[in-house]
């Protein structure tokens, strides 16, 4: 159907009309938009059922990856251009009067994450598929994903998501697999017929997870896996319980994501979905494997169970229960079998970011998994005291429950054989600190995995024109081996290359303008060097220290009648988690900024402000191509990779950064003087936290610039808001700048004054540019993936189909 542009259009508007009832002139770009998705779902299926029979038929290792968030963001574009089919479905419409962009846009973001912990998720499921590797994901099918963000009166407002309002193209409904989840109840012991004890759950409450798949299409490959969402509904099976309250409970099991992307707020629900998660695909991965092989003896063997963060930790107890409780085995079988099928990646280092359930909300909710919890941990207690008889204290530290608390983590490092930070600094921050007794122990499960990208959403799909300029430069091969980018670097210095990159850029830069007046009705200056800082809201990722920069620049341009810059348009997009004061603080202070930025004639042709609402993956497309400069400037040591760094460095963005994450490997590979560094190392960071000795106070009254900005954050000079920042004013000095905001900020006002004389230098300015995209093929995700399915997952690529 889609082999040429007539057979395309004939077939789109038969069902069109089939399933609408109404012609062709009749029908909504909506309409459109859900004819095309069914069409390309349909012309995948026999790939996607083959897919499958050739992954049982061949015995294949299987990885499924367990994620509480998938950023998924639109699949429509993303399917046509893997599919190789773009070309004919956009020349096929244009023929009948309609522009396939539009069509793309009716699609809305499936935004079931919060950012790039999510995001990571994504773009693995695209590797796995592309790179012909037998994976899958498993996730929760959120009612409403992350929140739509309105901005009124410079303030973040909330609203529901509702990606599912017109249904969506993508997804096929299981009810057949559906299975059963149990909560809360209790365990009874009783002796089996060979006089061994045994544990059943009873009066249990029982829910049903109804697998939705999505297929996840490889490019250019006969590929295609799975994601399976889950959807929580009333089980068929009777209850006793006021049924309106059951039903109300148990929807509300799937019903939203949580909008809180490091801390734990301890809420019930979240725990019902992540066992919720864990127990649905652990039943279904289960069966899938005894289908194939009728025991569960070698599941370690064929069966890899990736879990992203310690949201789906519970697979651990999980997989422990069914083989126990279900299989018969014993202990020491079932733990070697557990022990060797779970893989764990950690994500941060903050430590009030790590999980920690409280026992009484933990017990009566799970109770045989709390039971089995309990037994992992007396028996590594036991390891730990036969390692160092009497050290109580190292016991108290390490253990999985201590206190009244599970920490998850400790669960995620006793119970899985790999282990692995997503950075290399992250890796050994996690070593050398954060985990160093579990290190001491277990210095063979800890790896590093350094994040990666999906080049092919990132610079195929999102930047086509640049895309296109590569493909003439150094023909296609990137596109299926990214490393191939390094073939760009002799054109670096090619002043024709550079004219031709100078071109790609303006033309990105002019459409995002565009998005901005259509968003904001700002007018910007398509000429200036956009700076861009988009991520979510946290103080680590120290928005603050930018927009204190720009108050400095107003200052100086306003009082110093000869200071003079290139005009420069900073941008900022990012979502505060709804409960997050602070960084909300920091959201007002940005837009209080732009309205005066912007609305002074003696500064609004060379200074902007821009704040870009509801950031999420379908506006990050437009904004990567658009960006000169990326801001990826976090305190050191606690970002832990990082992801957006690797997007704006595969554009030709120039970074702007600490030494921190993934920043780290962008220095290894393009070279310091290639981006602009500065502010504290991490060592730095953690010597302070150690060994105290910062004073924030200084840093104020000792340079001016800083004294300036921090006193007109409270003093009127933002005439709206009075009383508004000195929560920020107060955090920087009474408090002592927990993130070094003011340490770093003559470092960073320098780094500045770098990028703005080199912008003024053209040759040079393309010249780093190009080296950046050159040396960016290290982190595509596909390199990831191949480096997880080599140390970890022991996977083997089908056979290749292209
Ligand atoms: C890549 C991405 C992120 C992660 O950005 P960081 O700068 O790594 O924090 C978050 N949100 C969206 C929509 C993204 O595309």
């Amino acid at each position: 159907m889609f082999s040429n542009r007539k057979s395309f259009q004939h077939i789109f508007l038969k069902k069109l009309e089939m399933t609408y009832g109404k012609s062709f002139k009749e029908s909504t770009i909506q309409d459109q938009y859900h004819t095309l998705g069914n069409m390309v779902r349909e012309y995948i299926s026999s790939n996607w059922i083959s897919t499958n029979e050739r992954q049982r038929s061949t015995h294949s290792k299987q990885v499924y990856y367990l994620s509480i968030e998938f950023l998924l963001g639109r699949l429509l574009g993303q399917n046509l251009t893997n599919l190789g089919i773009r070309e004919v479905v956009e020349a096929g419409l244009k023929e009948l009067g309609i522009c396939l962009e539009d069509i793309e846009e009716m699609e809305p973001d499936a935004g079931l994450g919060n950012g790039g912990l999510g995001r990571l998720a994504a773009c693995f499921l695209d590797s796995l598929a592309s790179l012909g590797l037998p994976g899958h994901g498993y996730g929760i099918r959120y009612k409403h994903g992350l929140f739509d963000q309105k901005i009124v009166d410079g303030f973040q407002i909330e609203l529901p998501e509702q990606w599912l309002r017109n249904g969506n193209a993508w997804e096929v409904r299981k009810s057949d697999q559906a299975v059963e989840i149990r909560f809360w109840g209790d365990i009874e012991a009783y002796q089996d017929q060979d006089g061994y004890w045994r544990y059943r759950h009873r009066n249990g409450e029982t829910i049903a997870a109804v697998p939705y798949d999505i297929p996840i299409i490889g490019y250019e490959i006969d590929v295609v896996n799975t994601l399976r969402l889950w959807n929580a509904e009333p089980s068929p099976f009777p209850v006793h319980k006021n049924s309106m309250d059951y039903k109300r409970e148990t929807e509300a099991v799937s019903e939203f994501l949580y909008p809180d992307d490091t801390h734990d707020d301890g809420k019930i629900l979240r725990l019902k979905q992540q066992y919720f998660l864990v127990s649905a695909s652990l039943q279904s991965i289960i069966e899938n494997h005894r289908k194939t092989y009728g025991t569960l003896t070698n599941l370690h063997e064929k069966v890899a169970i990736h879990i992203n963060d310690t949201h789906p930790v519970l697979a651990i107890p999980e997989l422990m229960r069914v083989l126990l409780d279900e299989e018969l085995l014993d202990w020491d079988t079932a733990w070697n079998i557990t022990s060797q099928t779970i893989s764990y990646t950690n994500h941060t280092t903050l430590s009030e970011a790590l999980e920690k359930w409280s026992v009484s909300i933990f017990k009566p909710l799970l109770p045989r998994i709390y039971m089995i919890i309990e037994e992992i941990n007396e028996r590594f207690c036991k390891e730990l005291w036969e390692q160092s008889p009497g050290d109580w204290e190292r016991i108290e530290r390490m253990a999985i429950i201590a206190h009244g608390l599970v920490k998850m983590a400790h669960l995620a490092l006793v119970g899985s054989y790999k282990v692995n930070g997503v950075a290399k600094i992250h890796t050994e921050i996690l070593k050398k600190r954060e985990m160093a007794d579990f290190y001491q122990i277990y210095p063979d499960k800890f790896n590093n995995k350094t994040n990666g990208i999906a080049h092919r959403r990132w610079l195929l799909k999102a930047n086509p024109q640049l895309s296109s300029l590569l493909t003439e430069t150094i023909g296609q091969k990137w596109v299926h081996e990214p490393e191939q980018l390094i073939q760009l670097k002799p054109f670096s210095f090619d002043r024709s290359f550079q004219q031709s990159l100078k071109k790609v850029k303006q033309e990105r830069k002019t459409i995002l303008s565009n998005i901005i007046y259509q968003q904001t009705g700002l007018l910007v200056d398509d000429h200036s060097i956009f700076d861009v800082h988009v991520k979510r809201l946290h103080a680590y990722k120290r928005q603050l220290l930018n927009i204190l920069h720009v108050m400095y620049l107003y200052n100086r341009l306003k009082e110093e009648g000869n200071y003079s810059i290139h005009p420069r348009t900073f941008i900022f997009g990012a979502k505060a988690s709804p409960g997050y004061y602070y960084a909300k603080k920091i959201i007002k202070l940005i837009n209080s900024v732009a309205e005066k930025v912007n609305n002074d004639p003696k500064t609004s042709s060379i200074l902007k402000v821009v704040f870009l609402e509801n950031y999420r993956v379908s506006l990050a497309e437009n904004i990567f191509p658009a960006s000169d400069i990326s801001e990826q400037i976090s305190t050191a040591s606690k970002e832990a990779s990082g992801t957006g760094n690797m997007k704006f460095m595969m554009n030709g963005a120039l970074t702007i950064g600490t030494l921190d994450g993934a920043n780290v490997e962008i220095c290894e590979e393009v070279g310091a003087e290639n981006m602009y560094l500065f502010g504290l190392k991490a060592e730095e960071v953690l010597h302070y936290e150690q060994s105290g000795g910062y004073r924030s106070f200084d840093y104020y009254y000792h340079d001016n610039r800083i004294k300036q900005v921090l006193e007109q954050l409270v003093n009127g000079f933002f005439p709206n808001s009075f009383d508004i920042f000195e929560p920020i004013y107060d955090s920087l000095l009474m408090q002592n700048d927990e993130y070094y905001v003011l340490r770093d900020f003559a470092s960073y006002v320098h780094a500045q004054e770098q990028v703005n004389n080199t912008y003024q230098n053209e040759d040079k300015w393309l010249q780093m540019s190009s080296l950046n995209i050159a040396h960016s093929g290290y982190f595509s995700s596909d390199r990831t993936i191949q480096e997880y399915s080599e140390d970890i997952w022991k996977l083997k690529a089908a056979e290749m189909m292209r």
